[in-house]
């Protein structure tokens, strides 16, 4: 471990050493006989688990008496070189002492042994990544008297030969020697077991598990040179620095990483006393949560075994059985189980994840902590406390991670039949889960497939190297796509969390032959290869790709408001989020709006409580029916007169097409982008589609070959794309400004009140905006006296390159609103193009470059920068500059935070994300 500065000399000045009064720094927490030293509030000092037995002793919870060694003596321990700090030499045995008196046992004594186990603890739950040491205490004396005292020979030295395994494995370090080896403990007992003719480790008798113990230490001594330690407070020591060591394993370091658990962090050690759950039938071990985590039903949800220890429930060798039969076999136990269920709920205000042993009829709890839960589980515990007056609402809205309201909008898989795909070896690749949900489907890699196959009622997956614009159609036809290319802001993603489909992108192990129409998976057996209208499977929660099928449902929250088929009084996951959406509306400061661009992803957007389009991007409306080809015609004009001509056929189309966004908004304010894409995006690349052209427009094949040639650029994303469309040929600017104001006009008339905002996409100077402005304005007030009304609109821009953030202060003279392009802004900030991205994120992720991809969540030090300032600047020219992102960062609830923090008045997202949107500005409030 590396511990940080900072946290390194705290520990030595402030812990370490005596401080200025004299005192030494306590190192060792005790708990017990009803009276802790620590509490639930020290989880950064005790660790998660330490804190929580503490807590549970104070409260009156019978938990076995034992010290928790604080994470500050684990950064000692790294500091010092893997030592233990001289003064536990002493506050270990005068702990170990105070549980010896508590309980009437001494440590090491045959006559009365007192067993410890010894645990790590870290401040966040770490499941099973670090090491545990169980029944420690034992030697050829102390078991003996074991036995005696539990009147089993087998008992005890079953104890005894489990502690030898896991002392030798965990502290004395045997191991397998190579990755085939199996482990050597384990091959000395199944040899054993064979010996002695029996299939499972309880049927061994006494005789076998003492010879058992005897093997075990001769072959620590044979491969690890050591004597097997016989003095308990040698063996204690080994097993706390094992621990401590433990905190640096391979499998902690993963887990850490993966959850931005930080290094310098430490874990504590929990030494207490052994409780047995192994002692016969009138003893058992169990796991149980106070409420399901997975439905979040108040009902008692675990499982126990009866004479096992913890680990044989979570090892599955055996059926647990359901907490409610302990009530049969054990009814003083169970009735004491259920007030503590009820007891800690009270105290902690959380659902709790407890364990628990029974030892001889008597019931111990030996952990609790707030349980983990599905997104379902997550909305239902927080909205039913409120209602029990548990909690507030105000806590309720922070309990629940906005990101897991995703869960009650998606289809879902059948847990059980994904479960058994991934069983069966069907689990192909992983991409980067860019639209969450589940999709069953077959196979097209072209979109007009997609949308002829779904017209005869097929359920189709779209699987493309890439997607474009063109794709559109193709995309809305299928259930999801996956493509092998782009980033969590490439053009299918953000497509996919538009429409609510689900999507892998970036997932490189799948390569295409489109002549073949087959695409191939690259997976650890070897190449897959699957063909046109195989059947595949996308969890977009997850990004995996699963060959076949596999079973989904709507969710109810979708059905009650999108599909409409489902009344909202029998749909009770809907009524939780409802009210969960309501307190999130009245706490929030932020206004969230939406990014749509057809009518039904607007009434869409409302359905999820839009206030606003904050992005209407009309590229996505040029691939309608009867556009693309007028379109097409405007693109490979010569000259101003004949892309006119084009032009004004697609005028009344998208003048058609903006009313019916205006009409789904009914007056909610609605801000509708210019063309910003590169044109030749729009073209077609394939003979037939050339063809097709040419004689629309009477030119030769040859010609428009050429001229798409001419359209070829090297760097589009940075090159004749946004207002500089509009720069060069004004035309377009005036065409869509005429299209917008007139919708509005037709739609003011039919008595729905239109304001529309028109923003100009990827300004870097004042005068780009200025003439795009101009043309607007001047093209304003043509329709206002053509249509004899008084129009209302504003103009405003994107704020997507650094240079007009830099320079907002003027950019704020014309503009009337800025709304920040962040996928832009972030990709021409970090000068990182935001289709190539996962060729680096990897490795940068790895390499803590980045802590989180800043196509996902803001980086707030470099683009977060140019936005506070972008703000800031901009109002000091126009006061009341209205600001908003129209990013895909918007739905991202760090992100949100941030906006809510530099005073952006609206976040904008895919409709899809609203909910979670909504949640994320009603905690940046409440966190504040
Ligand atoms: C952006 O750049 O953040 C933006 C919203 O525009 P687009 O993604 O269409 O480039
Ligand atoms: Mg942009």
């Amino acid at each position: 471990m590396k511990p940080t500065k900072t946290r390194a000399s705290k520990v030595v000045k402030a812990k370490g050493k005596p401080s200025s009064s004299g005192k030494r720094a306590k190192r060792v927490y005790f708990f017990g006989g009803g009276k802790a030293e620590g509490n639930k509030d020290m989880k950064n000092l005790l660790g998660g688990k330490g804190a929580n037995l503490a807590e549970m002793t104070n409260i009156g919870v019978p938990v076995p008496p034992g010290f928790t060694i604080t994470t500050e003596v684990c950064t000692e321990f790294y500091q010092n070189g893997g030592k233990l700090p001289k003064d536990l030499d002493t506050d270990i045995p005068a702990a170990v002492a105070k549980m010896e008196k508590l309980l009437g046992k001494k440590f090491g004594d045959p006559a009365n042994p007192l067993l410890v186990s010894v645990r790590s603890g870290a401040r966040a739950s770490m499941p099973g990544m670090m090491d545990t040491i169980l029944n420690l205490g034992l030697n050829d004396e102390v078991v003996a008297g074991l036995a005696k005292a539990a009147d089993s020979e087998r008992f005890a030295y079953d104890s005894y030969r489990r502690f030898v395994a896991m002392y030798g494995d965990v502290v004395l370090e045997m191991k397998p020697e190579r990755k085939e080896d199996h482990d050597p403990f384990e091959v000395i007992l199944t040899a054993k077991k064979k010996a002695c003719g029996v299939k499972v480790d309880s049927e061994l008798p006494a005789s076998a598990l003492k010879e058992l113990v005897g093997e075990f230490k001769a072959a620590i001594k044979e491969h690890k040179g050591v004597d097997f330690p016989t003095r308990p407070l040698d063996q204690l020591a080994g097993a706390i620095k094992a621990v401590f060591r433990s905190w640096e394993n391979d499998r902690a370091k993963v887990y850490r990483k993966l959850n931005n658990i930080p290094a310098d962090w430490g874990t504590a050690v929990n030494v207490q006393a052994m409780v047995f759950g192994n002692k016969g039938n009138d003893s058992a071990t169990g796991v149980c949560f106070t409420r399901s985590p997975s439905t979040g039903e108040n009902e008692f949800y675990g499982e126990f075994l009866t004479n096992a220890q913890g680990e044989d429930v979570v090892a599955g060798i055996r059926t647990p059985q359901k907490i409610v039969d302990l009530e049969k076999e054990f009814p003083v136990a169970y009735k004491q189980l259920l007030d503590i269920r009820k007891k800690l709920e009270k105290h902690y205000k959380d659902m709790q994840d407890i364990e628990f042993t029974i030892e001889n009829k008597k019931l111990f709890m030996l952990q609790c902590r707030n349980g983990k839960r599905t997104g379902f589980a997550s909305v239902r515990i927080a909205v039913e406390m409120v209602d029990e007056k548990l909690i507030g609402k105000d806590e309720a809205l922070r309990r629940v991670e906005p990101e897991a309201l995703n869960q009650l909008l998606r289809p879902v898989f059948d847990s059980s039949a994904k479960a058994s795909a991934v069983k069966e070896g069907r689990l192909l690749a992983k991409g980067l889960p860019a639209g969450p949900g589940a999709a069953t489907g077959r196979i097209v890699f072209f979109a007009d497939d997609a949308e002829a196959w779904a017209a005869k009622g097929e359920a189709v997956i779209l699987c493309r190297h890439e997607t474009s614009p063109e794709d559109i159609r193709g995309m809305n036809a299928s259930l999801g796509f996956i493509t092998a290319f782009g980033g969590m802001t490439s053009h299918a993603a953000l497509v996919a969390r538009q429409m609510g489909k689900v999507c892998i992108v970036g997932c490189d192990a799948i390569s295409f032959d489109y002549h073949a129409r087959t695409m191939t998976v690259a997976t650890a057996k070897g190449p897959v290869t699957l063909k046109e209208g195989d059947w595949v499977s996308l969890d977009g929660f997850a990004g995996e790709f699963i060959n076949g099928r596999i079973n989904t449902t709507p969710s109810e929250v979708i059905r009650v408001l999108i599909e409409k088929n489902l009344d909202p009084r029998n749909a009770p996951v809907y009524q939780q989020y409802h009210k969960l959406m309501t307190w999130a509306d009245s706490v929030r400061r932020l206004k969230v709006r939406a990014n749509a661009d057809q009518p039904d992803q607007a009434a869409a957007a409302v359905a999820f409580g839009a206030q606003g389009i904050g992005l209407c991007r009309t590229e996505h409306m040029f691939f309608g029916e009867g556009k693309i080809g007028p379109m097409r015609e405007m693109i490979v004009a010569e000259n101003e007169q004949t892309r006119r001509a084009a032009l004004a056929k697609l005028l009344p189309l998208q003048r058609e097409d903006f009313a019916g966004i205006f009409r789904a908004m009914g007056g909610r304010p609605v801000t509708v982008r210019t063309l910003d894409p590169p044109l030749h995006e729009f073209l077609p690349h394939d003979e037939a589609g050339m063809r097709e052209l040419a004689q629309a427009t009477g030119k030769s094949l040859d010609a428009i070959r050429q001229r798409i040639a001419d359209l070829h650029e090297a760097n589009p994303m940075l090159g004749h794309r946004g207002c500089r469309l509009g720069v060069t040929y004004p035309e377009i600017t005036e065409m869509q400004a005429r299209a917008i104001l007139e919708a509005a006009v037709i739609v003011n008339k039919e008595g729905i009140k239109v304001e529309p905002e028109i923003m100009i996409p990827l300004i870097g100077t004042k005068k780009e905006l200025d003439l795009q402005v101009a043309l607007v304005r001047a093209t304003a007030e043509k329709v206002a006296a053509e249509s004899k009304s008084k129009l209302r609109y504003m103009v405003g821009t994107m704020i997507e390159i650094p240079r007009a953030a830099i320079t907002a202060e003027q950019v704020a003279i014309t503009a009337e609103f800025f709304s920040f392009g962040t996928n832009d802004l972030t990709q021409t900030t970090f000068g990182l193009s935001r289709d190539d991205v996962p060729k680096v994120l990897a490795a940068y992720l790895d390499k803590e470059i980045y802590k989180v991809d800043p196509f996902v969540s803001i980086d707030r030090e470099g683009v977060g920068f140019l936005m506070k300032h972008a703000v800031t600047a901009g109002r000091k020219t126009r006061k009341d500059l209205k600001c908003g992102i129209c990013g895909e960062h918007g739905g991202d609830p760090a992100s949100v935070q941030f906006c809510d923090s530099i005073g952006l008045d609206y976040v904008s997202c895919s409709p899809y994300r609203l909910p979670i949107a909504r949640l994320a500005a009603a905690q940046a409030v409440l966190n504040k």
